[in-house]
């Protein structure tokens, strides 16, 4: 075979899952040469819209965007974000104030709409040549014969094509992971927070504008629980609700003290919730009831693996590798991280297994710090960001 033929040869990939990581990883390769192939489950979102137009937002952060830049997606991406400069501190007595996360506007992040991104990053990758394939659920792998089969889950559909390498972009979910697990050990374990979380949405006012300070990241800490806003820029706010799992039983006895989702289990205890401890919120929200029972309740968990390739046949990234609480905003941040050190990886060598080795090298620890500081972050936006020693310690910080 000529080298050129060997070379393009040797420069194919393929990979699970058009989502975040999926779609920007793709482009990544794409702009370096490489031919990329990418399956994914769902239908093409830019032919009917996102999951149904539920606004749902993501805070990204100066990590993610180095990836979009070097992917060429950042114009593109920004044009739909909406600044938050700090987080907007909603006390129980109905005052509010302004954490600022930097010194001033230099030091800011991003309110992303995550269906917006996503049809972003795909268009993106397409110019960039990358070839989707939609309707292709990862269903199986024989790691041995180098043959992966998808199934179209509209009609049960099989289809089977042979790969060098399957890059796991498929989310926490991963079926590429699963079936890597039944080759070889991973070292995979998944903790459960015992809390979860429930969205809401604050439409925009009768005046077609924002309803809040819309350069905030908004919070209502409520010691065991609390809720958060991130705007929109359809000049809607995406509200998270998180609240424990059950009701806490004293240890010295007495009735189980809620509120939890075991306690607040339908629009009209949502709305008693609200009048209680969000009152300033209650208003904003007037699909209350519809939104609490019609949107699913979104468990929170980490997942841990302490190995994230199959030799030089496969390798995971963004979620399916490292899914972790939301609460550092750093999932999706940290998954671009990751496209960007696995591109440069790969293209630095012909040896694919030494370049997941090095890729795996770098970014596991990174994961895992994010992964402890996520889940410390909960205790401190839930607890801490209304304590008085809290706000006296950041003035003296930032004086
Ligand atoms: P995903 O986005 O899950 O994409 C996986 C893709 O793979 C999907 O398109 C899926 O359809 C496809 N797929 C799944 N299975 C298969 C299969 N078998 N075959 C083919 N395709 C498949 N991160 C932040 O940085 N900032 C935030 O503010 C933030 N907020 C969050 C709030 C909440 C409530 C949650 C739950 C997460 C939040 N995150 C945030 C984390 C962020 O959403 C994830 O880290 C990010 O989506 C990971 O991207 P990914 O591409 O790895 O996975």
């Amino acid at each position: 075979m000529p080298l050129d033929d060997l070379a393009h040869v040797e420069r194919r990939i393929t990979v699970v899952g058009a989502g975040l990581a999926g779609a920007l990883f793709a482009t990544l390769l794409a702009r370096r040469g490489w031919q990329v192939d990418v399956h994914e489950k769902r239908g093409d979102p830019r032919l009917k819209g996102y999951e149904g137009g539920r606004s749902i937002n993501l805070a990204l952060a100066e990590r993610g965007r180095h990836a979009l830049r070097l992917a060429g997606a950042d114009p593109a991406v920004m044009s739909h974000a909406v600044m938050m400069r700090g987080r907007m501190v909603h006390f129980a007595d109905g005052r509010t104030a302004l954490q600022r996360y930097g010194k001033d506007d230099s030091e800011v992040i991003w309110s992303v709409h995550r269906g917006e991104l996503n049809l972003s990053l795909l268009d993106i990758a397409e110019c960039a040549g990358v070839n989707f394939h939609f309707h292709r659920t990862l269903q199986g792998v024989d790691f041995e014969a180098r043959r992966a089969r998808f199934v179209d889950e509209r009609n049960g559909d099989l289809h089977e094509l042979g790969f060098e390498t399957l890059v796991g972009a498929d989310g926490a979910g991963s079926a590429l992971r699963a079936a890597m697990g039944a080759e070889i050990e991973l070292g995979e374990r998944s903790e459960f927070l015992d809390h979860a979380y429930k969205e809401l949405e604050i439409p925009p006012g009768a005046d077609g504008g924002f309803r809040m300070e819309p350069n905030a990241l908004h919070i209502w800490p409520r010691g065991r629980y609390m809720c958060i806003a991130l705007p929109n820029d359809e000049r809607t706010f995406t509200v998270t609700l998180f609240l424990p799992n059950q009701d806490v039983v004293d240890v010295a006895g007495g009735p189980p003290r809620g509120p939890s989702f075991a306690s607040v289990t339908d629009g009209a205890a949502a709305r008693e919730l609200f009048a209680r401890e969000f009152p300033d919120a209650l208003p904003l929200v007037p699909r209350l009831e519809h939104d609490f029972e019609a949107n699913p309740t979104g468990v929170l968990g980490t997942l841990y693996l302490d190995t994230w390739q199959l030799d030089d046949r496969a390798v995971l990234l963004g979620d399916a590798a490292h899914a972790m609480v939301p609460f550092h905003g750093q999932g999706m941040n940290c998954a671009f991280e990751d496209c960007v050190a696995l591109a440069e990886h790969l293209d630095g060598t012909a040896d694919r297994a030494a370049a997941f080795a090095a890729f795996q090298a770098e970014r596991l620890p990174n994961a895992r710090a994010i992964q402890a500081m996520a889940l410390e972050n909960y205790l401190e936006m839930r607890d801490r960001v209304d304590d008085d020693d809290y706000l006296l310690q950041r003035e003296l910080e930032q004086a």
